[in-house]
């Protein structure tokens, strides 16, 4: 295989596939290099872990994704290091390889802030393999309470009142509420727990004060416990404990407590601010690494006022995009330009027929049923693949209509 390329992007999230998608359109010669072969969806991860949709819903092979861009290629490897002065990637299997210009699009790891026993004992969900396993631990947890008769339940514990804490204990709150008792013993279902936790007062505190309350009264009308404002001081096997002194029995603890830059990034050499991120320049290029790009979740990135974005898949996209055309302008002797994020607003998914939205830079609010099907059509254009996209349609309306769970067996059904 050629070792040397114009580009190498590391990762292939939303910022890696923009970027290598555009670079291919204008035929530079561009290498992608992922420890997976197959792009994955995060947004719907919590989806894949409580069986609403199905893994391949959420995952797309790259080479499929780039197959009408002949100059572009892909390798499935573990990036051990990168280089920033001599723009050389070198992987697990000891290969290196070298371009003119380095995008660093690894993403995020789960940031445990150092609170003992989280890394060991809790689930964190930023790839499909996460996503499994959470699923699987939930199908065993919910047998062994079947095995333990009336007084069998599964309690869970879901540290993080974000976007991604509230999705996924709203999907795990419906699952006991609607699916198991179909599947289970009666004990099972009543006898089982959600509880979201957070140190801070309020659910989606990023949110607006009324989509906040929204959030919080649907989750509970779900069935999910609120603890709010008192942080997690240690993660158990068996519970989790906080700083005002309580405790919770937990025997899966999702943890959706917070991000930092993934370890090619923080092994780079180059300088970390907040989260392990790197401060990028305006232009998206890496201070004092020149031909360096860092993208998405692995950057503090910003946008043309100046103001800080958050790690979103759309700020990802749009910095994929835009990192190519400043890397064209760099091979071609232009102009690099800064980054202008149009910003599209964010939302979240709650429930059946409930979410939260606050659409465009002037944050126009929505909750309910409205919201639900802003958050419904986003989410379908973003997915990757017309298949993908009518799967994942056909999995919600069952889900809607039936409830069902076809993605897992979850265990024999009651007679
Ligand atoms: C559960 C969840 C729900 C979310 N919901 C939303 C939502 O509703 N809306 C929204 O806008 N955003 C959402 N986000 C955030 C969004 O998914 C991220 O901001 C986005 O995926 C970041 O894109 P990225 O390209 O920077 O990184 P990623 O998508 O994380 O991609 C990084 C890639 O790098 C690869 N990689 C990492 N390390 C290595 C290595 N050493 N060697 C080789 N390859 C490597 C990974 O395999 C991966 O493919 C959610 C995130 C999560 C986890």
């Amino acid at each position: 295989m050629d070792k040397s390329f114009e580009v190498i992007v590391v990762g292939g999230g939303f910022a890696g596939v923009a970027a290598v998608k555009a670079l291919g359109r204008s035929g530079v010669k561009v290498l992608l290099i992922d420890r997976n072969n197959y792009h994955q969806f995060q947004p719907l991860l919590y989806q894949v872990a409580t069986a609403q949709i199905g893994v391949s819903d959420v995952t797309r092979t790259f080479r499929g994704m780039f197959q009408r861009y002949p100059s572009a290629s892909v390798l499935t490897a573990n990036v051990a290091a990168v280089d920033v002065q001599a723009h050389t990637v070198t992987t697990t299997d000891g290969d290196t390889f070298h371009a003119k210009i380095l995008v660093l699009a690894a993403g995020a790891a789960a940031n445990y802030f150092n609170t003992p026993g989280a890394e060991e004992h809790a689930y964190p969900l930023y790839s499909v393999t996460d996503a499994v396993r959470l699923g699987n631990a939930m199908v065993h947890a919910l047998d062994a309470a079947q095995r333990n008769g009336s007084s069998g339940g599964v309690h869970v514990v879901v540290v993080g009142g974000g976007p991604t804490g509230v999705e996924t204990a709203g999907a795990i709150a419906e699952n006991f509420k609607y699916v198991i008792p179909k599947y289970y013993s009666d004990g099972v279902a009543a006898n089982s727990s959600v509880h979201l936790v957070d140190m801070v007062p309020n659910v989606l505190n990023a949110f607006a004060d009324k989509n906040k309350a929204y959030a919080a009264r649907h989750l509970q009308q779900a069935g999910v416990r609120l603890k709010m404002g008192s942080g997690v001081t240690e993660v158990r096997p068996d519970g989790v404990d906080f700083a005002d002194g309580t405790s919770l029995p937990s025997q899966i603890t999702v943890w959706a407590g917070g991000l930092k830059a993934g370890a090619v990034v923080a092994g780079s050499g180059l300088d970390q601010g907040r989260g392990g991120r790197i401060d990028v320049n305006p232009d998206l290029t890496a201070p004092g690494a020149p031909g360096v790009y860092v993208l998405g979740d692995a950057a503090n990135m910003t946008d043309a006022r100046g103001d800080k974005l958050p790690q979103l898949g759309s700020c990802a996209q749009q910095a994929g995009k835009w990192a190519a055309r400043n890397i064209r302008a760099d091979l071609t002797g232009g102009q690099r330009e800064p980054f202008a994020y149009r910003d599209k607003g964010y939302m979240a998914m709650i429930g059946r027929g409930a979410a939260v939205a606050e659409i465009g830079r002037k944050r126009i609010e929505m909750q309910g049923p409205l919201a639900f099907l802003a958050w419904l059509g986003v989410h379908v254009v973003l997915l990757s693949g017309n298949r993908q996209r009518i799967s994942a349609l056909i999995s919600w309306a069952d889900d809607y209509l039936t409830h069902s769970r076809s993605h897992v067996v979850l265990g024999a059904p009651r007679d």
